[in-house]
Formats: C-alpha cells, sequence, structure tokens
C-alpha cells in the first residue's frame, strides 16, 4: 500500500504548485505585454519613418528617385506598384533582402509584418498603401528588430532564472513556516500518546501536564486549552471513578467480613438458640447495611447514566414531607429531639414521590444523627413563583468548613469529635446519603445549598423547579 503523505509535505507542495503556476502565469502575462508593446513601438516608429517618404511622394509624383536616394542606418524603403513591381528601393538596402513571396500585400490597408528570412536579421516591416497621382502604390518601410528581440530575450532569460528562484525560495519558506505551524500539532500527538500510554497503570492526574498554551491566542492555542480542559475532565472522571471503586469495595467488604465471621463462628460448634439469635441478629444488620450500599450504589449509577425513572406523578410537597417527619419521629424521640415543621401552604408538584421521600428522609436522619438530645429540628416549605425551596435545620455539631466542598462526594464522612457512632435505629455513617439526595436532585433539575456552623448547626435547603 502506498504511505499516505504527509500534511507538512502536501502543504508544501501545494503552496509549491499554488506559487509556480502563479508565477508562470504572471512571466507569461507579462512577456506577452511587452512583446506586444515592443512591437507597437516598432510599428510606430516604421510609420514616423514612412510618413514624410511618402509626403514627399505624394506632393513630387514626377520626382522618379525619392526612394533611391534613401541611405537611412536601420531603416530600409521600398515602393511597389500595385501589381507588385518594385518602383524604386533605398540605396541600404540590397536586392533580395524583402522576399516579396512572403510579405502579405494587403492592397488597400497598412499591415505589419515580422519577417524571419534564413541567414539574415529578422525585419519588422509595415506596407503602406497611398495613392500618387491617380496611382495606387505601396511604401514598404523595414526595420531590424534586433534591439527589441534582446529586450525580450533578456526578460525571458530573467524569468528563466526568477521562476526556479522563487519557487525555491517558496519551498523553503513553505517548509520552515509549515514545520514551525505544525510544531504545537506534534507536541500535542506526542502529549496524547504518552496519556494514552500512562493512563493505563498509574493516577492520571498526577501524571498530567497540560499543553503549553502559545501566544498569540490562535487556533491551536484554543486548541490546546480545550484538550487541555478535556484531559482534565478525563482524568478527574478516571480518578474518581477510581477513588468510587475503592471506596465501594472498601465499604462492602466491612460487612461482608463481619457476615463470614458470624457464620464461621456459628459454624465451629453447636451452640445454644440464644447465640443462634443474637448471632442471626448482628447478620440481619449486616445484610441490610449491605443491601443499603448496594442499593445507594445502583441510584448513582443510574444517575451517573441519567437513567434514573423519576415518575411524574400530581403531589402535594407538604404531604410527602409531612409523611418523611412522622417516619422518623419514633427515632427523633429517642434522643428527645422535636421536628419542627412550617407545612401549612399546599405545595402541588409533579414528580416521584418515593424519590422525594427519600431525600427528605436522608436530610432528616442526618439532621437527627448529628444533633445532640434535647434539641430541634425545624422542616419549613416555602415555595416562590416557579421554585420550592424545602430547608431542614438543625441544632446539630454543624460541618468544619473546610469540609463544606466535600460533604455532598461519595463515601465523604466528616471525622468529629460531636459525633462518635450511630445510635439504635440510627442509620450508621456510610458517606452516600448526601451524594444520593445531591444525585437524584440533579436529576429533578433542582440544587442543594448548605450552610453550617460548627457547633451551632446547619440548615440543608433543597430548591426544586415546579415546572419541569
Ligand atoms: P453519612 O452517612 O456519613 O451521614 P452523608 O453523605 O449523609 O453520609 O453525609 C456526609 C457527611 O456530612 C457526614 O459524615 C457528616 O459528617 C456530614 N453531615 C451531613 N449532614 C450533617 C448535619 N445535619 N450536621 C452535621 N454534619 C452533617
Amino acid at each position: 500500500m502506498m504511505r499516505a503523505w504527509s500534511l507538512r509535505r502536501r502543504m508544501m507542495l501545494m503552496f509549491c504548485a499554488v506559487v509556480g503556476v502563479l508565477l508562470t502565469g504572471c512571466f507569461a502575462g507579462l512577456y506577452i505585454l511587452l512583446s506586444r508593446e515592443v512591437h507597437t513601438q516598432l510599428d510606430r516608429q516604421l510609420l514616423e519613418a514612412a510618413r514624410p517618404v511618402i509626403s514627399d511622394l505624394v506632393t513630387d509624383p514626377a520626382d522618379e528617385d525619392d526612394v533611391n536616394q534613401l541611405n537611412l542606418p536601420g531603416e530600409y524603403f521600398e515602393l511597389v506598384d500595385s501589381s507588385g513591381n518594385i518602383l524604386q528601393r533605398s540605396k541600404n538596402l540590397p536586392a533580395g533582402v524583402l522576399d516579396r513571396g512572403a510579405i502579405p500585400w494587403a492592397g488597400s490597408r497598412t499591415v505589419f509584418w515580422t519577417l524571419d528570412q534564413r541567414g539574415r536579421d529578422r525585419l519588422r516591416l509595415a506596407v503602406i498603401p497611398f495613392r500618387r497621382g491617380n496611382q495606387q502604390e505601396l511604401l514598404v518601410v523595414a526595420t531590424p528588430t534586433l534591439t527589441a528581440d534582446r529586450t525580450l530575450g533578456t526578460f525571458r532569460g530573467i524569468a528563466l532564472v526568477l521562476l526556479p528562484l522563487s519557487l525555491l525560495v517558496t519551498a523553503l519558506v513553505s517548509t520552515w513556516y509549515v514545520g514551525k505551524s505544525l510544531t504545537p500539532i506534534a507536541t500535542f500527538t506526542r502529549h496524547a500518546e504518552r496519556m494514552t500510554e500512562q493512563a493505563a497503570n498509574s493516577n492520571p492526574q498526577e501524571l498530567w501536564q497540560p499543553l503549553p498554551v502559545t501566544t498569540p491566542r490562535d487556533e491551536l492555542s484554543r486548541l490546546a486549552e480545550t484538550f487541555n480542559r478535556l484531559f482534565d475532565r478525563v482524568a478527574s472522571s478516571l480518578g474518581q471513578l477510581r477513588q468510587f471503586v475503592s471506596d465501594a469495595s472498601h465499604e462492602l467488604r466491612t460487612p461482608l467480613s463481619v457476615l463470614r465471621g458470624e457464620t464461621e463462628l456459628l459454624l465451629a460448634e453447636p451452640r445454644e438458640p440464644k447465640q443462634y439469635h443474637e448471632a442471626l441478629r448482628v447478620m440481619d444488620n449486616e445484610l441490610k447495611k449491605l443491601g443499603r450500599i448496594v442499593e445507594g450504589l445502583f441510584t448513582l449509577s443510574m444517575a451517573d447514566a441519567g437513567q434514573l425513572r423519576l415518575a411524574s406523578d400530581p403531589l402535594y410537597i407538604n404531604e410527602v414531607l409531612e409523611a418523611a417527619c412522622v417516619l422518623l419521629t419514633p427515632l427523633a424521640q429517642t434522643k428527645q429531639i422535636a421536628i419542627e415543621r412550617e407545612l401549612n401552604q399546599d405545595c402541588p408538584y409533579l414528580g416521584d414521590e418515593v424519590f422525594l421521600r427519600q431525600i427528605f428522609v436522608i436530610f432528616l436522619e442526618n439532621a437527627i444523627k448529628y444533633s445532640p438530645q434535647n434539641t430541634s429540628i425545624k422542616v419549613q416549605l416555602e415555595a416562590t413563583g416557579r421554585m420550592v425551596s424545602i430547608h431542614f435545620g438543625d441544632q446539630g455539631i454543624g460541618i468544619p468548613p473546610e469540609h463544606h466542598a466535600h460533604i455532598f462526594e461519595r463515601f465523604y464522612r466528616v471525622e468529629q469529635p460531636g459525633y462518635s457512632e450511630a445510635k439504635p435505629g440510627e442509620t450508621p455513617s456510610g458517606g452516600l446519603g448526601l451524594a444520593i439526595a445531591h444525585a437524584i436532585v440533579r436529576a429533578m433539575g433542582g440544587s442543594i445549598d448548605c450552610v453550617s456552623e460548627l457547633g451551632a448547626g446547619s440548615v440543608f435547603t433543597v430548591h426544586l423547579p415546579l415546572h419541569q
């Protein structure tokens, strides 16, 4: 198979071909113009030379020697009658110089002609008809074209040197310029190849070196910026994916090892029914944990793929919120936490009741989990035009400012002295709750805000569009 030519070579050849055609065209055009001008000049010269001779012949038709006596350097004359007989011939014109067979005799109008006779100088001649008395005669004036030919020859010589020289210069300049212009692309290619090689076995975020963005800003620097953004995104997605997989397997490993430990213990020797019961309770707990993690991961992966199927049922958000509060009241009561709600406003909505309740439960559970005893949680609903905002405010331990940006990440937990472990009935900290809430709210076209003060409490606000 023929090897494809490189872009560099194709561009260079294209430049040279275009410049070559243009230059050849220009030189040819100039040559034609110059040669036409030179001949016009010669013709004008011939007419100028003929004018006084004709005028003499016409004013004095009796004089039979007017032309015979002429002897001007570089100008030959011949007087011919209408039948082609030579009447007179200038002294400097030897016989046979003007080959009458080669000269067009046009009769009534002036004809210009170039006579190219073997072994003789080329002659430019004019055949001028005029009337002498009642006779129609022709005056032939000729002059050698030597000077004109020399001028045109010099031009041809210059063109023959300049044309290849210009092509050579074009080839050199285009090779240099195309090479210089394509260098960033070669750098991009090397970069991308290196990234591809290394991405498979190391952390892409560590390897990633941004492409140099050249100034002034041109198409290539914009391409470099776009590449940088793309690689950044790919690197961070790859990094997140790896982190997610490692976090997920770590989370799954703990309940699995507890389960394995329990079963091994039970199978080691016969046990009392009470011991079986106790082990089954532990196993049930761990299975629930596992189920929750797997369920959460499934929701997140569906949301990532944009395939979270949200129903579009008519409902009242205040009612779903009230139901979630009722569901969690027993848990709140174990810590003497009051769930105060301001849900008097009817808020009709078209959406998915199950996912909405799941979000509300996540915020309420967190508020209970991260609040000390004898505090209160405030749940407010606020519908403003096209948006509805639901606030979950607690008087809990709050979130340290440096963790604010991360709490919605998967498996992210804040280790805090104010919170040690889940109380009975509480969902143990898994670091997935806020990530799931965030993914669902985003799928609903909304957003979540968090304002929190360490030691004073947090307010999470869910904003949802009323009409999608
Ligand atoms: P978890 O299962 O650990 O609660 P989440 O994703 O729901 O996971 O929350 C992530 C982290 O955010 C928690 O570990 C906790 O430190 C912090 N957090 C969430 N809600 C609150 C809250 N109401 N008060 C204080 N901290 C909170």
